[in-house]
């Protein structure tokens, strides 16, 4: 794949880029390690002043950062501005909450024969972070906050359709004010992830992407004895009861399935629905998906925007022709139009069956497969009929099956009457094929942290000193 800037609704190549060599790779590494061993000797208050200067520059530079992210990967202009204070945000929340996080632990010393016993978190040095585009800011951004909060230093591998996204995240944390090297883009395609995850100096790696690159990136990973975050695809059920208010569920589900233009790992991707409000779900539903302002992203007016790249493109739509050939019914779109760019309609296909490509695989686009079950239980098997168990959503208003569905719905989140979304303030992942460790949180924070017994003998007496926030 090319490192290239093209414009996902007119199909043009603005800027081409030619990846990095060997040696310039091993220089970015040798940078990224040079810039830990200074990192670590930071404070987490210096630390938390360069993290605000970040967001300060996020927030003022929000128009250009989102007209750039819109014109590399096609979502909407509004929606790109949004996704660029979710970061600021995010990054003040980590500068606010990192001496928290990262505070030694003390543990019950009489219990453990020590004068002294403590738990501390520390980093562990460069960490490589392959990112998609589908969040070019946020995914890179959710990582790179806690992980240089903690005192390690990023090498991102973002996305090769995101190239001025990946520069600008770089440029950004150098003019906050952090150390040269403690956050590096590395342009590169995939075939690079090897070499650069099996150099010593790099100490682990996250990913955010398909499950194809996650068994790929494990593997290497296993291979070099290296920790691993794996935040993978997911086919979000989307489940409603007949207590639930049907008006709001059929307004949540259309914003749930198209935000992003479709190509979100947690939108709701199957929408399984009690018969007893089936027919009337399903009624609203479609008008929704049918009302929905296909056009420009640049425009304000429009709801939905292209998908990101061709071969995206064509992916849904070989879903959905292979659905509609072996039987099941289209309600609304599902049919590619001929235009420049790479569109595709808001799509609603129901009597879905288990041999469709669409009953097993994710859909990265905007559209919804419609399922009708008879009870609970089969709700939840359909639920959880999948390889995926990344997100999940419940609709009712029955406080009992609102517990029952906390419980047994196989994913790592439930949101019930809600959309599902992520916060800094709660762990983001998944389980099952969706990978496996979390983002965000206290959590997220220390995936990439060394959590070190320290034990004292003797009457220790504070010899050592915990720390609200120690030095790193
Ligand atoms: P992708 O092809 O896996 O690409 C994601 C990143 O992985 C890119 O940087 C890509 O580089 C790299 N990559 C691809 N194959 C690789 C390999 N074999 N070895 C090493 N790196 C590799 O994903 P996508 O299809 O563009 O993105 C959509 C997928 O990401 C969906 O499945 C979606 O659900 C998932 N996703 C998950 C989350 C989550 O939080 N769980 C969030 C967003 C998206 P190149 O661009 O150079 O190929």
């Amino acid at each position: 794949m090319s490192i290239a800037t093209t414009n996902p609704a007119t199909g043009q190549v603005l800027k081409t880029y030619d990846p990095m060599s060997d040696e310039q790779i091993d220089a970015a590494i040798g940078r990224a390690d040079g810039a830990f061993r200074q990192l670590r000797g930071t404070t987490v208050d210096q630390r938390a002043g360069w993290m605000n200067a970040a967001a300060d520059l996020l927030d003022a530079e929000r128009d250009e950062i989102a007209r750039i992210m819109t014109t590399e990967m096609g979502k909407t202009y509004a929606s790109a501005k949004a996704e660029v204070t979710k970061c600021a945000s995010a990054a003040r929340f980590y500068a606010a909450h990192a001496a928290e996080f990262l505070a030694d632990e003390p543990a019950d010393a009489a219990a453990v024969n020590a004068g002294q016993a403590f738990v501390r978190h520390q980093p562990i040095g460069p960490v490589l972070a392959v990112m998609p585009w589908n969040f070019p800011l946020w995914q890179v951004l959710r990582f790179a906050a806690p992980a240089l909060m903690a005192g390690n230093t990023g090498l991102l591998k973002h996305a090769s359709n995101v190239p001025q996204t990946a520069l600008l995240l770089e440029d950004l944390f150098r003019r906050a004010g952090f150390p040269e090297g403690a956050f590096t883009t590395l342009l590169v395609g995939s075939d690079a992830v090897d070499q650069i995850l099996s150099d010593p100096r790099v100490r682990a790696a996250t990913l955010t992407g398909s499950e194809g690159a996650g068994r790929s990136i494990a593997q290497i990973a296993g291979r070099e004895l290296k920790k691993t975050v794996l935040e993978l695809g997911g086919s979000d059920p989307f489940v409603v009861m007949p207590s639930a208010d049907l008006d709001r569920a059929a307004e949540v589900a259309t914003t749930a399935r198209c935000q992003n233009n479709g190509q979100s790992c947690i939108a709701a991707k199957r929408f399984v629905v009690h018969a007893d409000v089936f027919d009337a779900f399903a009624e609203k539903f479609a008008a929704n998906m049918a009302a929905l302002r296909v056009g420009d992203p640049m425009d304000e007016g429009s709801d939905v925007g292209p998908l990101a790249t061709e071969r995206g493109r064509d992916e849904v739509n070989e879903q959905v022709r292979d659905a509609i050939d072996n039987g099941a019914t289209v309600l609304v779109g599902g049919e590619q139009p001929s235009r420049d760019g790479w569109w595709y309609p808001p799509t609603v296909v129901t009597d879905l069956t288990p041999e469709m490509r669409m009953w097993r695989e994710e859909v990265f686009g905007p559209v919804a497969g419609l399922y009708r079950v008879g009870s609970y239980e089969e709700a939840i098997e359909v639920a959880n009929g999948t390889s995926y168990g990344l997100g999940s959503n419940a609709w009712t208003r029955d406080p009992q099956e609102q517990r029952r569905f906390a419980t047994d719905l196989d994913a790592g989140n439930v949101f019930i009457n809600g959309m599902t979304t992520s916060f800094p303030e709660l762990p983001f992942g998944g389980v099952k094929n969706s990978g496996y460790g979390r983002e965000l949180s206290a959590m997220g924070m220390r995936e990439f942290c060394n959590t070190k017994t320290v034990w004292v003998g003797g009457d220790g007496g504070g010899a050592i000193g915990t720390a609200g926030a120690h030095a790193e």
